[in-house]
């Protein structure tokens, strides 16, 4: 093909894409739209919790997104290259890719078309401290009964480009050569090397409150095993699990007391309201072993709806998104 014919090929694919977007943009309408089925386990997938922004941003499409690829931009500088709001929507660029927020799916251009077979990363506003246990309305409880009847139907997908990016990782194999040895409260595991710092920081905090707390140095001791990078999807998904990207840890107990450590085993053995199940039914990890982990960017999935206790994960966004005071 002569370059001149290739230059109005790429012109035309401009002007393509240029109209899609304009499409998508001026739809505007999933604003307004009633909110998606709560989506949940392994947790990274969460239905609608509390209202994410910390402020509320005046609606349209401009505002789209702001909030949130801020503070991505702020949490992972050194593979965010850019920032910019373009084709409508904010985005961000890394390895010279461009993402657009797509109401958290952080999709490519090519991508955007099909936004609403994603389902979004999720970004939300964490309280740090004690659990306090989600009222649930007779509306969600309904939906939330549903959920693995749901899932088995229709397991949510989402689209990895945008994490596969941010990590560096798009295939198992390129996830082996990435992760790191560590020993965590003496067990072995891999992380991804992004988490390294943190988590031995939390490790000298935990450490440190064990020589205080005798409840924390026996969960320590307890302690069967430390999982973190493992290769998989979210349970009754088909969204990698940020096991897969080594930003996720399990502290496994050597016995859980009875107590329900993940929100699927309680579902699935047939207790009816097992959002509900409270403290005392719940696998629950010693406060200052939660501090610690909440003070250095680790959500605990046990403050999720769809508890998972035994499970932290390296969000540093979602603390930014998240003021000190958040209810
Ligand atoms: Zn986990």
């Amino acid at each position: 093909m002569r370059p001149r014919s290739i230059a109005a090929l790429l012109v035309l694919f401009a002007l393509i894409a240029l109209t899609s977007a304009g499409v998508r943009t001026d739809e505007n309408a999933r604003e307004s739209a009633p909110a998606p089925p709560p989506q949940g386990a392994d947790g990274s997938i969460e239905p609608e919790l509390t209202p994410i922004r910390a402020n509320p941003l005046p609606p349209g499409a401009a505002a789209a997104g702001a909030e949130e690829i801020k503070a991505i931009t702020r949490a992972y500088s050194g593979r965010i290259e850019d920032s910019s709001y373009r084709d409508g929507e904010w985005a961000v660029r890394i390895d010279g890719r461009w993402y657009y927020w797509e109401e958290g799916r952080l999709l490519t251009a090519d991508l955007r078309p099909r936004a609403e077979e994603f389902t979004p990363l999720r970004f939300y506003r964490y309280y740090r401290g004690p659990l306090r246990i989600r009222e649930v309305d007779s509306e969600l409880a309904d939906r939330l009964r549903n959920i693995l009847a749901e899932r088995r139907s229709d397991p949510p997908v989402r689209h990895p480009g945008f994490q596969d990016a941010l990590y560096g990782v798009s295939s198992r194999a390129e996830a082996e050569n990435t992760m790191v040895d560590v020993t965590f409260l003496g067990r072995r595991t891999r992380v991804h090397p992004v988490t390294v710092e943190a988590l031995r920081r939390v490790e000298n905090e935990v450490r440190e409150a064990a020589s205080r707390n005798p409840e924390v140095e026996e969960f320590v001791g307890d302690l069967n095993a430390v999982e973190g990078f493992h290769w998989r999807n979210i349970a009754g998904t088909r969204a990698r699990s940020f096991h897969s990207y080594g930003v996720a840890v399990d502290l496994i107990p050597g016995y859980y007391g009875g107590d329900f450590g993940y929100w699927r085993w309680a579902a699935e053995a047939g207790v009816e309201d097992w959002w509900a199940l409270g403290e005392e039914d719940r696998f629950m990890i010693p406060q200052p072993i939660v501090d610690a982990f909440e003070r250095n960017g680790f959500v605990w999935g046990g403050k999720w709806l769809f508890f998972d206790p035994i499970h932290f994960e390296y969000r540093p966004e979602v603390f930014l998104l998240s003021p000190e005071d958040t209810e």
